[in-house]
Order: C-alpha cells, then structure tokens, then sequence
C-alpha cells in the first residue's frame, strides 16, 4: 500500500491536499489531509467524487482523428504527425486557448513554453475575474491580499457577491470556527444569506451605488473610534467632494432597493464589529461594469480599514521560467473568433479549457471553430462541448496520474501533486503532450525536453521554497503573512487606461427583458466536471413566485428562453431566492448534454475601460411553451 500527496488540481482556488491510499497498481482512497490549514480534513462534494472522475467510463481512451463530428481512434505517433503537419503548413497564424481548468503549474504553463517556441497567439480565458483584477491593481490592493491564516485576528467577514458554502466551503469554514461575525451581500438568496448573520440584497447590478452611498454616509458623518483606513487625507477630501456631488442618498436607496437606514445601521455595525475584511467574488465583476462595482467595494473596505480577500494568481519567477519567457503579450480570448474568421489563425490548440461552454456567446465560438480550413487541437480527459468541433482529440490525463505543482489563488500555500497511478487507456499528461509535439516539430531547444522532476527543481530554485518540507509536509507557504503598507489610490492617473474618476451608471433593461443571473452550481467546478454529476437539475431556469405569476407560470412549465444570440427550451422553477427582474441559469452545463448553456445568451463585447466581460449584463425573454401536463 502506497501514501501519496494529491492536490485537487480542478480549478477551485481552495485546492485541498488530500493523501491518497494505492494498492496493486489502483487507487482505492482518497483522504483530505486533516493537518492543512484550509483543506483541515474535509472535502467538498466534487472531492468525493473523484475515484468516480478517474475512473469514468466515459474517459477519452485514446487520440482520435476526423472532422465533421466523426472521429476515429489514431496512435500517438499519427497524431503527432498531423499536429506537425498542420503547424508546418501555416507558420505565423498558431494560436492557442487556455483555462482555468487544471490548476497545475506544470499543466498549464510549460505546455505555454512550447507554444512560446512555435510563436503562437497566446490566448487566456480569465474573463471572471477580469474587470476586478485590473481595477485591484490600478488601486494597490495587489499586495495587500487577506492571508486566511490571520483570521483569527478578525471579528467581522463580509461576503460580498459571493456563495462560500457552495464556492469556497473551506473559508465559509474557517469563519465559523473563529465565530466571525458574517455580513452577506448579494441579491441571490443563497445558502449563504441564509446562514449570516445581517444580510443586505440589493438589485442585481447595483452594487457600486450601495457601497459608493455607503461612503458617502462615512465621510459625512463623525463616527466614535473612527478608523483610520488605507486611504491618504488628500484622496479622501477628494472622494468627498466627488461623492458629495455624484451621489445622492435618496437616488442610491432608490436604484439600489437598500433603505438610508439600512446603509447607515450596516455602516454602523461593520465599524463596530471590526477588524473585519471584505470577500469579494467573481459575481460582482462579472458586469459591463465590473471594474467600477469593485472599485467602489474595495474603496469602502479601504476607508473603513477593512482588508480584502479576492482570488489572484501571482505570477513569479517561477511560473516565467515554467512558461520559458518567449511568448508574445495575451490578447483578449474574443478577439481569437474574429480572428479565425478573419484567416489569422488557422491552427488552434485548446488545452485545460472548454470554451464553447464556458466563453460568452458560443454560437460565435461555434462557428468559429467551424471555419474552412481551421485545424482544432483539443487536449482533454472527456468529450466536452469543445472536443466536438476538434479534428484532433489529445486523451489528458487527472491529476492522479501525473505529477505537478499547484498554488491557490486565494491560500498562500505551494502545493505537491504526486503521481498516484500510471496514466489510464492511453491518455498522457499536458507536459508529455507538449514534450513530444516538440519532438515531432524537430524543436531542438534542450529547454523544450525538461521532465516533470527537471520542472519541479527549476522552479522550487527558483522561489527559494523548502523541497524537504514541500515533499513531507504536502505544502509551503509562498507568500509572508503581512504584506504591502502603501495607501490604497482612489482616483487613476489622468494617462492611464482606467477612467480617473469613477463611473456611476446603470444598465438600462429593455422592454420586458429579465436579467440573467447565471453563478456556479455547488457540484460544478469547471465544466469538465458536468460529465460526472449525478444530482444536477440539467435544464432548469430558476424565477421567483411574483414574475412566474406576472406571466401566467408555474413549476413544471415549459418555456423558451431567448435572446438576440440564442435561445433554449427549459422547464420552469419558482425558487425566490432570486431576485425580482432576473432569471436564473445555472452555469457550466455543456449544451451537448443538457440541451442548454447561459453561454448561448451572454454577449462577448468587453466590458467598458476594464476589458471584462459582463456575463450578468446579459437580457432574456421567456415565453411559456405548452400547458402543464394534468393542468386544469
Ligand atoms: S473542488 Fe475545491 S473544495 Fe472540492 S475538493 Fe477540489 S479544491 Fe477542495
């Protein structure tokens, strides 16, 4: 019996380390490990299904060749050939698409070295998170991330925009145990709200108004044992002036469905109750104004000295030398459709990605994936909505059966990820992948043959990162508890980018249209998970009890959800945790499978300034298709 360290690689940022139990050659046990300080023995229930995740029968088992949705299984050796062949015959238009979907280190970045060498068009999906990550930075909040070990410290959390108890079940625990007073904010109802204790709904895309008012409301009045937040004097006087200019309380109530006593009763509480920091999710940016809501979020956390905790990935030394320091800049992934189109790209690998289910407006993708004379390269453990437009399909392996890295974008710790078994059926790791199309192009750099253990070393030299512990502990911290003293800047300088002041609108909603919610279900982590989850409602659209009786609905009923881009027939549910003037569509389902995706509504424009894409800025009508069955 053999004890490895696995690190659940699935692109949830709580990646749990786990001790994984292997007898004759098969892996029969998976165990959270009880000694880390976020995983602290406990799986989420995608964790527990991972046995099932190796060992699906629905597993790629071998490359496969063909175009027009027929494929048939081909040897490696014929697949690299065709792989050389298609990059040969088009040097300068190679691009490539990847993810969130693995978060191994080795997995996603040396596959980039390769890609590096061939000069091919990087292209990252990272479109949830954005608009937020731009403006943090913009505002110095880069280093000053909340380091979940100094919980303990604080009295007060406020979830803001986002579900812990089913998107970040470790942190949601944590906070109960240090017995945390807990603020939600999000116009869902989620589990969440349901669980905290004060919570504030404002209407779904009206945040910068209610933290923006709240502002107001601090610098207008005097506070006892007011704090002394992150903000310089100047900057302050300044968000004063403008505040006192740009919003009204009365307007702000009204927009945002929050009362001036709410504010002013939640305002009261979080200076009472700190130290305190905000958690800011992805549903918060995921706006045309995303930027902005975070923006005003984050300065209300700075002028009240709360601290922040968003998920950012770092990049270091170490990560440049996995990816080998060749490739161009990234270019914004909506820019590669037009790009096929155009004839720019005619070689395209996708690799830890899905994106005609998790990129707006996939009929676009779609069609872009069929275009004449593309060749679509698609690495992946299972038949995904993406591997369907492929001419070739590379089998990937889990991160059971390879070895990697992996560091969260929220916990500050390294983590190992040992091979637990040989790789299944025929399928190989992205590194071995890339190794070998390096081989087959005849790449001569030695850099481009590195193994997984020459990986390993290169980058723990590189970070100064304790091999020794890494190796028995599972996991190293990489980030010092308290970083980052600087003030946090309100107003961006007049020549970058990013508007100076902030900009304060709202979306205007089209004649009869609902806004469409569309957050990450509890069993769907990235949507290479769908294949594997048993107790998910496939084609579900969620409205509360008074806009199913404004139109005449019931449970059960059938409707047609449609926009400008797309439409879909699902079944109806009245579920009033959801706000008034939206609807609800889980996302992540492939459109393969469950005959739906949000994705085929969402509009793939940037968002203004920041570049984001606004999922949740996003309009659909509904009308009911046929009676209910046994209605009367
Ligand atoms: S999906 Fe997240 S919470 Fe679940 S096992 Fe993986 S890292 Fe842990």
């Amino acid at each position: 019996m053999a004890h490895v360290w696995s690190t659940c690689s699935t692109g949830c940022f709580d990646a749990c380390l786990m001790e994984s139990v292997v007898q004759r050659k098969e892996l029969k046990e998976i165990n959270p490990c009880e000694e880390h300080p976020i995983t602290s023995g406990l799986l989420c229930p995608k964790g527990n299904k991972f046995l099932k995740y190796l060992y699906h029968p629905y597993r790629i088992k071998s490359p496969m060749a063909g175009a027009g949705f027929r494929w048939e299984p081909v040897d490696w050796s014929q697949a690299l050939g065709r792989v050389s062949l298609a990059v040969e015959e088009n040097p300068g238009k190679i691009a490539f698409l990847t993810g969130r979907g693995n978060r191994g280190l080795l997995s996603t970045l040396f596959p980039e070295r390769i890609m590096g060498a061939l000069n091919a068009y990087p292209f990252r999906s990272g479109f949830c998170r954005g608009n937020g990550e731009k403006a943090l930075d913009a505002m110095g909040w880069t280093d000053r991330q909340m380091d979940p070990r100094r919980i303990g410290e604080m009295k007060q959390v406020v979830f803001w925009g986002t579900n812990p108890k089913w998107s970040s079940l470790h942190h949601w625990f944590l906070v109960l145990k240090h017995k945390l007073r807990i603020l939600s904010i999000d116009p869902l109802k989620t589990v969440t709200l349901k669980d905290s204790d004060d919570i504030l709904r404002p209407r779904p895309g009206t945040d910068h108004f209610l933290a923006w008012a709240m502002a107001r409301i601090f610098l207008e009045e005097s506070w006892e044992d007011e704090p002394e937040g992150f903000v310089h004097a100047e900057e302050r006087e300044r968000l004063k002036s403008w505040l006192l200019e740009r919003v009204s309380l009365e307007e702000a109530a009204e927009i945002t469905g929050i009362s001036q006593e709410s504010m002013r009763r939640t305002l009261l509480g979080l200076l009472r109750n700190g130290p305190g920091y905000f958690v800011l999710g992805a549903g918060l940016q995921r706006y045309n104004h995303g930027g902005e809501t975070i923006r005003a979020v984050a300065s209300l956390a700075a002028l009240i000295g709360y601290d922040l905790s968003y998920q950012r990935d770092e990049e270091g030394e170490g990560e440049r030398y996995l990816a080998g320091g060749t490739l161009r800049e990234g270019y914004p992934t909506h820019e590669l459709f037009r790009w096929i189109d155009e004839g720019k790209v005619k070689v395209l690998f996708v690799f830890n990605a899905n994106p005609v289910s998790t990129h707006p407006d996939s009929n676009t993708v779609k069609a872009a994936l069929m275009k004449e004379g593309l060749t679509v390269i698609v690495s992946d453990l299972f038949f995904t909505d993406t591997t369907k437009f492929a001419h070739l399909i590379l089998p990937s392996t889990s991160f059971f059966e390879h070895s990697d890295l992996v560091k969260s974008p929220w916990h500050p710790f390294l983590q190992i990820n040992q091979r637990a078994v040989e790789p299944l059926h025929l399928s190989r790791s992205l590194t071995d992948q890339f190794r070998e199309i390096a081989k087959a192009l005849k790449l001569e750099d030695p850099s481009l043959q590195e193994s997984d253990e020459e990986l390993i070393s290169g980058y723990l030299s590189r970070t100064g990162l304790d091999r020794e512990e890494l190796m028995r502990e599972g996991f190293v911290p990489f980030r010092k508890e308290r970083v980052g003293e600087e003030p946090i800047t309100l107003f961006f300088p007049p020549e970058g980018e990013l508007p100076e002041e902030p900009l304060l609108d709202c979306e205007v909603v089209p004649e009869g249209a609902y806004r469409l919610i569309s957050p990450g279900h509890r069993d769907l982590v990235s949507s290479q998970f769908f294949k594997i989850t048993t107790n998910f409602l496939p084609d579900r659209v969620f409205v509360n009890a008074e806009e199913a009786r404004k139109a005449d609905l019931k449970s059960g009923d059938r409707v047609r959800v449609f926009n400008q881009r797309g439409a879909a027939e699902m079944t109806l549910e009245v579920k009033n945790e959801v706000p008034s003037g939206a609807i609800l569509i889980y996302k992540a389902p492939w459109e393969s499978q469950a005959g739906y995706s949000p994705n085929l509504f969402t509009d793939d424009t940037p968002s203004t300034a920041y570049k984001g894409t606004g999922f949740y800025s996003t309009f659909v009508w509904f009308e009911k298709l046929e009676e209910r069955a046994g209605a009367s």
